[in-house]
């Protein structure tokens, strides 16, 4: 890899202290971090749910109440904030979330962001019609017939998207197009009408704001291409959207995954690959 391109991640972090998805501590991926030569990295764990109705499914299986939850974040960001001045000196860390949208959060987002001060938020959307989207295909069908159709779910996947962007104005955007995650024939869907003006409207506002968009690696692993896919990332690019990468990471084996793959395609674009760094609360 160029020397003069830096190792950065702007999502991603997730540990199975913290998450119930991932694995090992957060300590130990920490400092994967710091072998691998990262510079930067923004440490970005899941918000915990606001009630037990919202757990994921592996949450509730196991019995693990929103109440407990909601307490083991609360421990992630004092341990994080540990972490962040134990490694000052060879890792600069960011104590970030990741949020989650659906009815009501909005509200419970911002008592979270008074509660733990992080350093930024990234505003993703993991729901649609109160269903998850990202966790198994049986769900993502059950989201669909719900919406009523593939373009539905899409639109209604990007509206929620944009009602979030305004609401939370996140320094960074968290997988773009998640939502074509089980879908076969995403780039056929995306090229909707209804759907491509949703792409269009949102990053015009991305853009405006001036936020950051997550090139998630991780979707190299679950969705065949990174997030955002390669029409939406060209649009992006086009409309001089901030592109960082983030790599999503849920454990020490998925820190830095597929890093030179998303340089290539970045380069291969035209991206100078230096990256812009997170716009921070001021606390
Ligand atoms: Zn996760
Ligand atoms: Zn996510």
């Amino acid at each position: 890899m160029n020397n003069s391109i830096q190792k950065v991640s702007v999502h991603g972090g997730h540990s199975g202290q913290y998450c119930h998805h991932a694995k090992n501590t957060l300590e130990e991926v920490v400092q994967a971090y710091i072998a691998a030569g990262y510079s930067w990295a923004g440490i970005t764990e899941h918000m915990p749910p606001h009630t037990d109705s919202m757990r994921y499914p592996d949450e509730a299986e196991s019995n693990i109440t929103a109440v407990q939850l909601q307490q083991q974040f609360q421990r992630y960001f004092s341990e994080i904030r540990q972490l962040q001045k134990k490694y000052a000196d060879r890792i600069r860390l960011y104590a970030a979330f990741e949020t989650e949208t659906y009815h009501g959060s909005a509200s419970y987002v911002r008592e979270l962001i008074e509660s733990t001060r992080p350093d930024y938020i990234v505003g993703s959307v993991h729901h649609v019609g109160g269903i998850g989207i990202d966790v198994d295909r049986e769900l993502y069908e059950e989201a669909k017939h719900k919406a009523g159709s593939t373009e539905h779910l899409y639109c209604q996947y990007f509206d929620l998207q944009h009602a979030m962007l305004q609401d939370l104005k996140p320094s960074v955007v968290g997988h773009f197009d998640l939502i074509r995650i089980f879908d076969d024939d995403y780039l056929d869907t995306l090229e909707l009408p209804a759907v491509w003006s949703r792409v269009e409207r949102n990053l015009g506002y991305i853009a405006e704001q001036g936020f950051i968009l997550d090139f998630n690696l991780r979707g190299f692993d679950k969705a065949i291409e990174q997030y955002p896919s390669l029409p939406v990332l060209k649009l992006a690019l086009q409309l001089g959207i901030a592109i960082v990468p983030g790599d999503d990471s849920h454990g020490i084996n998925s820190v830095g995954r597929n890093y030179q793959r998303g340089i290539d395609l970045l380069q291969s674009l035209g991206h100078n690959c230096q990256w812009q760094q997170p716009m921070l609360f001021e606390w």
